[in-house]
């Protein structure tokens, strides 16, 4: 397929993800997996994308192909063989195929993640059979694209385990850190288990000496390039306050960080062809935003034909995204203003409770919905006028971006991706797209939702702000391009 990238020799190009939608996603790393593949896909490389077999896959009723090379293949590592095969199934929207990797002795249980005691096991097998699919297949990489904790032992492994394979002598790794808030932190003496035993050397001394293995800060070690999903995020964790421990490693590989805002995946975040929506829409029709109000209201039981601006809120419910800072400031803007607000959302449970005890107090004018829910997503997206990201920290987030396109007006913390994608509002000169603030507190968020309610009250303006963010392009059109010119530096 050409495309604009196609002056220059396609790639081949391996992405290795815990998640990938639509097949497992608990957060934005699913999103950027499967968008990134597919834009590499779309301008002519040759990408590959793997991921377990988790049994929710296997019972989603995807049509999963047997990969006619990869059947019982058996891995020895830390004193033990693993069967496994793969299955590949249709990157939807796109020509990739993603390859599923079964074993079901790891992965054949309830969740993605879990706490069982094989955690450690069950992610270095994916970065392992990643590169033993490389050899039966007999298809160099000349990038392997590792995501989060869960792959970030690749880069090791290739150094350690393949270094012999003539196969992979040109082949780069990149590390992309969408969150520093996950690790994947083990006890020291599962380097044997890890395959790791003959190369105790290689892994972090202190922390080795603190009893720990650490599945980032080892790909942080041995990656090529490293890359996190925000110019601010990539400053950010070089610093004590937003390093989680490993700034001190960040600062000394400065100068192989870089900071790529995620794009969004317009074929699936774009009103004028969301097709889960109650009404499609585009900038201009406001028609379009009001029936997807009215929908989203209905939804929850709350008045149909409130005119009251809807602020949603859709997100893990952790203590990354903020939501501490909602109850000294929610009951008095509720009290004080005809508003609604609505929540979609699972995880601390503190949170949860939170929430359902503010739906009981304003049953007329709060709504919440405790789980994962992809349809009710997008309709909060077009049905919402505001959206809140009150973040303590927040790497790249994708839900202010999508707020954006849908004529939502964001309400963000100035942090991370949010800082990089979302522009103050100055009502003097009709500037900017959402509403920011700096400092971590209620106070603060309570202004930045005062002057959101009161702009709202000025529909001229209101209009403006939220058809100014309907036209911002965060595609990965524009994105996309710069991992490929990573890529292409790194292979000289
Ligand atoms: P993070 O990756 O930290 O969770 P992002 O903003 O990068 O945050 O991505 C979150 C993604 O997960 C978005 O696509 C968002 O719509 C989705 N999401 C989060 N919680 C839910 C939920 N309860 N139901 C449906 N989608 C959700």
């Amino acid at each position: 397929m050409a495309g604009s990238d196609m002056t220059s020799e396609a790639l081949k190009i391996l992405v290795v993800s815990s998640e990938i939608t639509p097949f497992a996603k608990t957060g934005g790393l699913a999103d950027v997996a499967a968008a990134i593949s597919r834009y590499l896909g779309r301008e002519g490389h040759d990408v590959r994308l793997m991921m377990p077999l988790y049994r929710r896959v296997s019972e989603g009723g995807w049509a999963l192909e047997p990969h006619e090379h990869l059947r019982d293949v058996q891995l020895e590592f830390g004193g033990r063989s693993f069967a496994f095969s793969v299955k590949t199934a249709a990157l939807p929207d796109s020509d990739v195929r993603v390859m599923l990797l079964d074993c079901p002795e790891l992965y054949d249980r309830d969740g993605p993640y879990t706490s069982d005691a094989d955690e450690h096991l069950r992610f270095a097998l994916l970065s392992r059979a990643c590169l033993t699919m490389c050899q039966w297949t007999g298809w160099a990489p000349d990038i392997v694209h590792c995501n989060d904790w869960h792959t970030a032992l690749t880069p090791l492994y290739l150094k350690a385990g393949y270094d012999w394979d003539a196969l992979f002598a040109r082949t780069k790794t990149v590390l992309t850190i969408h969150n520093i808030g996950y690790q994947g932190v083990f006890p020291a003496d599962t380097a044997d288990a890890l395959g790791l035993a003959d190369h105790r050397g290689l892994l972090h001394q202190d922390s080795l000496a603190a009893g720990k293995i650490n599945f980032l800060e080892t790909g942080i070690l041995y990656a090529d390039a490293l890359t996190t999903v925000s110019e601010t995020y990539a400053r950010e964790i070089q610093t004590a306050e937003y390093g989680m421990g490993l700034e001190g490693l960040l600062q000394a590989r400065a100068e192989s960080l870089v900071g790529i805002v995620n794009g969004v995946d317009y074929g699936e975040w774009d009103p004028s062809i969301d097709t889960l929506i109650a009404r499609q829409f585009g900038p201009g029709d406001r028609e379009g935003k009001r029936a997807n109000k009215a929908a989203l209201l209905d939804e929850f039981g709350l008045d149909v034909a409130s005119d009251a601006p809807i602020f949603g809120v859709i997100s893990r419910l952790t203590s990354q995204k903020g939501f501490e800072l909602l109850p000294d400031i929610l009951p008095v803007l509720l009290r004080e203003y005809d508003m609604h607000f609505i929540a979609l959302g699972s995880g601390d449970e503190k949170y949860e409770r939170y929430f359902q005890w503010l739906r009981d107090q304003f049953p007329n004018r709060v709504g919440f919905y405790r789980g994962y829910n992809n349809r009710l997503s997008h309709l909060i997206e077009a049905g919402s006028d505001a959206f809140v990201m009150p973040s303590r920290y927040e790497p790249c987030g994708l839900n202010q971006m999508y707020s954006l396109r849908y004529g939502t007006v964001p309400i963000v913390r100035r942090v991370g991706g949010l800082a990089d994608t979302v522009q103050d509002y100055d009502p003097v000169t009709g500037e900017g797209t959402g509403f920011v603030f700096d400092d971590f507190h209620s106070q603060a968020l309570l202004h930045a939702m005062r002057r959101a309610l009161a702009c709202y009250r000025d529909r001229h303006a209101w209009l403006r702000l939220s058809e100014r963010g309907m036209r911002q392009d965060f595609s990965w059109e524009r994105q996309g391009r710069h991992y490929v010119d990573l890529y292409r530096r790194l292979l000289g």
